[in-house]
């Protein structure tokens, strides 16, 4: 039995049912699991001083394509809209391969551990020169974060009338097949799973309606959850009606791609029916508020879907499009956002913070995650409050309204990976070079 005491946090943000925050508390973690929270507890095991700091459960992120880390602020991508930007960017992520994949991904999740990201989900659908969702997996395994990998992809390619150069899309049969091998590598469904397997074609517009029909089918088959791009912005929409002849929600229900087992990154142009549809039948929205702006593409309904509803939880997105990967900064935007829609009343710190933690459980399916209570995994990030960015503030709702946008120690399923906010499971300082070496190549 290994037990660590995170002992004296000024305050215990602990996301349960009633919302409930302790002063002056602690959390016990015993294999990796919470064991008690409260004043006053000891151990026989390691004590870890949370003296000056917030602890809140380990923040989800629902939405990335961690190998974008590689292109950041690529200057052709940098003012396009999101057809235009696509089209920028898919030469240059046709040179990747498994080095660039592998680096890429441990840069993006280094870069959201350090901002309390305990779980993050990726959205991979382009394999080029052998490059594997394996990969990515490897990566993760080794920063320690827990990881829940979507098989993307994209088969249908220019000379189809697609968007995509014809050498990053793939055969529709070969598509299955490598989701079916990755699954049955790779996917734990059991509580407390490190690993878990989604299956996501890129989006409506890059794969057929065969695939997106056979990908339900396949996932369902196989118990693991569906994920794709959904109304990103009016484009879409647009596309959606004129190609398909209804509205991207329409299309969603028809082939399977609704239900608790299904979540849709952005749903910015979600209208009332659809929105209704997502709470009626348990679908999931990964919210990108960044990318969201970066890409000009909108707001995103989220009061009208919280109010609804609809589970909803916070991504950063791919590298490409935010260019950030800062989690606790994408519950500070979508609270700005919220408020700049509907007025100041309309989304708390508080609430952002719930989407960036229950939030994203509950879209990922993991009821083992998101809040701080005895049973639930032991993800959590601990927030030095004692810093300059928080100097003043009279309340723990600072974390979202002022900071720090950096933890300070992180824990996931027990395991400390963060301390004194650097990262204790990789070299950081040879990653960043390795990065920016890749980088370079590319830019040849
Ligand atoms: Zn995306």
């Amino acid at each position: 039995m290994s037990e660590t005491l995170l002992r004296g946090a000024t305050v215990v943000v602990t996301m349960d049912d009633d919302s409930t925050e302790l002063a002056d508390a602690d959390v016990l973690i015993r294999d990796g699991v919470i064991a008690a929270v409260g004043q006053g507890l000891t151990t026989t095991g390691a004590v870890h001083s949370a003296a000056g700091c917030v602890i809140t459960p380990g923040l989800i992120n629902t939405h990335h394509h961690l190998y974008q880390t590689l292109t950041r602020a690529v200057p052709g991508g940098q003012d396009a809209l999101l057809f235009g930007w696509l089209r920028t960017l898919y030469p240059i992520w046709a040179k990747f391969g498994p080095e660039e994949m592998f680096i890429s991904a441990q840069a993006g999740l280094v870069e959201l551990a350090l901002s309390g990201c305990t779980l993050s989900s990726d959205h991979l659908y382009l394999y080029p020169n052998g490059a594997r969702l394996d990969d990515t997996i490897a990566a993760a395994a080794q920063v320690g974060l827990r990881f829940h990998p979507t098989r993307g992809a994209m088969s249908i390619g220019e000379s189809d009338g697609g968007l995509p150069p014809d050498a990053l899309v793939e055969r529709e049969d070969a598509i299955l097949k490598d989701c079916t091998r990755v699954i049955d590598a790779f996917h734990d469904p059991r509580a407390g799973a490190m690993v878990r397997v989604g299956v996501a074609p890129c989006s409506p517009f890059s794969v057929s309606t065969d695939l997106m029909r056979d990908a339900a089918l396949l996932a369902r088959d196989k118990g693991v959850m569906l994920h794709t791009h959904l109304a990103e912005n009016g484009e879409d929409v647009a596309y959606s009606l004129e190609r398909f002849g209804c509205r991207p929600g329409q299309y969603a229900e028809d082939l399977g791609w609704t239900g608790p087992d299904v979540w849709h990154a952005h749903c910015v142009k979600l209208d009332a029916g659809e929105i209704d549809l997502f709470a009626r039948s348990g679908t999931g929205v990964a919210h990108c508020p960044c990318s969201n702006c970066r890409l000009g593409s909108g707001i995103a309904p989220v009061r009208a879907m919280r109010d609804a509803g609809v589970n909803v939880g916070l991504g950063v997105d791919g590298s490409a499009s935010n260019d950030s990967g800062n989690l606790i900064g994408e519950a500070r935007q979508a609270m700005l956002l919220q408020r700049v829609q509907n007025g100041a009343d309309k989304m708390s710190a508080r609430e952002a913070l719930r989407l960036a933690t229950r939030g994203g459980a509950a879209v990922l399916g993991r009821d083992d995650l998101g809040q701080i209570a005895v049973g639930k995994r032991a993800d959590l990030a601990i927030w030095d409050v004692s810093g300059i960015e928080s100097a003043g503030s009279w309340d723990a709702a600072a974390l979202v309204l002022a900071g720090p946008t950096r933890v300070r120690d992180l824990f996931v399923e027990g395991r400390q990976i963060v301390g004194e906010g650097r990262m204790l499971t990789v070299d950081t300082a040879a990653l960043i070079l390795r990065q920016n070496l890749l980088a370079r190549a590319l830019m040849d």
